[in-house]
């Protein structure tokens, strides 16, 4: 939850994911150590008084005070353009944290229809249960958006570019529209991250990572954060954090460190791939459709590149194969270098059937009006050459004697 004083403000984001947030001890380490210790002794009795009641700095407990943790926090604070961050045990509890922070019952809330499976089952199932209602939009119309704010609505959802179909939303007016109503708009930036996104210079309130995706980048660990203001995330959310517990470990905070060093490496690196690969699958005659917001053909390409809302086309690329649910298990059945898993964010290249699995649970009326038809692929490209991955969907996708 701590301002980040390490940081030069000319510095750039290459510069601010390797230096910041490390205060170096009198041991002169030059990597990042882990601080695994639950507690922290006092100078004395009146030290420990004043620690606990918040007139003095320093630690006290590493349910929320871990200098690995802090670590963690700051670079990630400063990555974003935010002056305060919080960092959870995963993504879904940096949700729930964002959500007991700010919400109590009888609120509302907008959200796009086109989320995380378990953040629409955190919101229907689990908020619902405490008096907290959701409504769902497009993600992409702006005037369903402005239609379902109510006088009890606090708070706007919503990611962008979207899973599995990487559609946009234009987040400047929504943040504009949320804060004409006295509502914050928050953006899960787990696609994008800071280096291909920065919702908080475009006026969004709050950022939500999954760090388990690309923050980590390498299918490590479990975590998560949000980034914000020093109020909502260095007060209301960090106090639930404090008080609940859903907080990071000390060693998984170290890896998200040491991924956030090469995540503009790895980001450009993913998104060149995904290009390359993109262009050559909208080329292909077995291939119906391709979305990727790096293609002209993208409804949204406007809003990519240099300068604009979303830096280059990311690393996730979806696309539609012709013949359906068999057409597209026989692609990723005769892979033999993707790793058939649901994760995404990683150096190694994953391939996923949304309908039958991350969108398995909707109904198929709501997969359908959602657009996750069941030729459709999820690619999350990963780091290895560009050739043998598209070799690899190659074979799948050649016409069938
Ligand atoms: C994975 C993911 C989450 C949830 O994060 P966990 O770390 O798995 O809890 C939330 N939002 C998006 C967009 C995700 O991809």
């Amino acid at each position: 939850m701590h301002d980040d004083d390490s940081q030069d403000a000319s510095w750039g984001l290459a510069t601010r994911a390797l230096r910041t947030g490390h205060a170096r001890t009198a041991e002169g380490e030059h990597c990042e150590p882990i601080f695994t210790t639950s507690s922290y002794v006092f100078a004395s009795a009146a030290e420990a008084a004043a620690r606990f009641a918040g007139e003095a700095p320093g630690n006290i407990y590493s349910r929320f005070t871990n200098p690995t943790v802090r670590a963690f926090e700051q670079r990630l604070a400063a990555l974003e353009g935010g002056a305060a961050c919080v960092a959870t045990a995963s993504g879904m509890s940096a949700i729930l944290a964002t959500c007991m922070g700010l919400l109590q019952a009888g609120d509302h809330l907008v959200a796009s229809r086109s989320l995380f499976g378990s953040t629409t089952m955190l919101f229907d199932k689990y908020l619902a249960r405490f008096g907290v209602d959701t409504s769902y939009v497009n993600l992409t119309d702006r005037d369903a958006w402005a239609a379902a704010i109510r006088p009890k609505t606090r708070l706007l959802f919503l990611e962008t570019p979207s899973n599995p179909l990487t559609e946009m939303a234009e987040i400047a007016p929504l943040a504009d529209l949320a804060h004409a109503h006295g509502c914050a708009l928050v953006v899960d930036n787990c696609f994008s991250t800071p280096v291909l996104q920065r919702p908080l210079d475009l006026g969004a309130d709050l950022v939500i990572h999954s760090a388990t995706k690309y923050l980590d980048g390498q299918g490590r660990c479990v975590g998560g954060a949000v980034v914000g203001d020093a109020e909502r995330v260095g007060a209301d959310i960090f106090g639930v954090v404090r008080t609940a517990g859903p907080s990071m470990s000390p060693f998984n905070a170290w890896v998200f460190l040491k991924g956030l060093e090469t995540l503009e490496l790895r980001m450009h690196a993913h998104a060149q791939a995904a290009l390359a690969l993109a262009q050559w699958l909208d080329g292909h005659p077995s291939v119906q459709r391709v979305h990727y917001p790096g293609l002209a053909s993208h409804p949204q390409h406007h809003l990519v590149g240099p300068g604009r809302q979303q830096h280059s086309g990311g690393g996730i690329v979806a696309f539609e194969v012709r013949g359906g649910r068999a057409a597209a298990w026989r692609v990723i059945d005769a892979t033999r270098l993707c790793s058939i898993t649901a994760n995404l964010g990683d150096t190694k290249t994953t391939i996923t059937h949304p309908a039958t699995t991350t969108h398995g649970r909707l109904s198929a009326e709501a997969r359908a009006s959602a657009g996750i038809g069941e030729g459709l692929i999820r690619l999350a490209v990963g780091l290895e050459c560009v050739a043998d991955i598209q070799a690899d969907l190659a074979r799948g996708l050649e016409p069938q004697p």
